[in-house]
This record gives structure tokens, C-alpha cells and sequence, in this order.
């Protein structure tokens, strides 16, 4: 499967994933295209589609954390900020993802 297509069944997947547990596509089409691409390559190159904005920590167990989307294992930090840390997936309200808080999972 070439990448844009693979692209589009990530979308297609994810979208489905992140819905019930309240999130969805940023409204920024520019990043979500950017990210799908980026987690693609690291499908191709590392096995799975792993975040883009975080290191992998290079064992199994810690690695599927940050395999997109990684919101089940972080939820408590990312329903505080109301987004996932790349910012690929907001709150359902979020109209305005700019607006958004950052911050390290220890001041959550
Ligand atoms: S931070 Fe966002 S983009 Fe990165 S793996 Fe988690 S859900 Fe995916």
C-alpha cells in the first residue's frame, strides 16, 4: 500500500478510535496531513505508526504508549489539555486548537 493510501485508511481508522472517547481531527487539515505522513514513515521504518512528536523509548512495552493514537494511555493528561500532545486529535468542542493549553504531564 503506497502512502497516500495509507494515509487515508490511518484517517479512516483513527477517526473511528478517537471518536468514542470524545476526540477527533484537529480542525487544522494542514497538521493532520502533515502527521499522517510523518506516522506512515515511521510504519514503514519502525513497524508502527508511532508519534511523531515524542521519542520512542526503544522497548515493546513503553513503545505501544506512543503508538497512535496513544490517548488511552495518557487520557487523564490530554482531557486537561483537551488535545493529544502532537495535536493531531482535540476535544469534540475544540473549534480553535491554537487556544489550547500545553503542558508536561507533571504539572496536569
Ligand atoms: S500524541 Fe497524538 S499524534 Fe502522537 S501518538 Fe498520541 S494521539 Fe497520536
Amino acid at each position: 500500500m503506497g502512502t497516500p493510501e495509507r494515509k487515508e485508511s490511518l484517517r479512516y481508522l483513527f477517526d473511528r478510535v478517537v471518536g468514542p472517547m470524545g476526540y477527533k481531527f484537529t480542525p487544522d487539515g494542514v497538521l493532520v496531513d502533515e502527521l499522517l505522513e510523518a506516522e506512515v514513515k515511521l510504519e514503514q521504518d519502525f513497524g508502527a505508526p508511532y508519534c511523531p512528536c515524542q521519542m520512542r523509548p526503544g522497548n515493546r512495552a513503553e513503545d505501544m504508549q506512543i503508538c497512535c493514537p496513544c490517548i488511552p494511555f495518557h487520557r487523564e493528561h490530554f482531557d486537561t489539555m483537551r488535545r493529544c500532545w502532537c495535536g493531531l486529535f482535540v476535544h469534540k468542542d475544540v473549534s480553535d486548537p491554537d487556544s489550547l493549553p500545553q503542558f508536561p504531564p507533571d504539572e496536569g
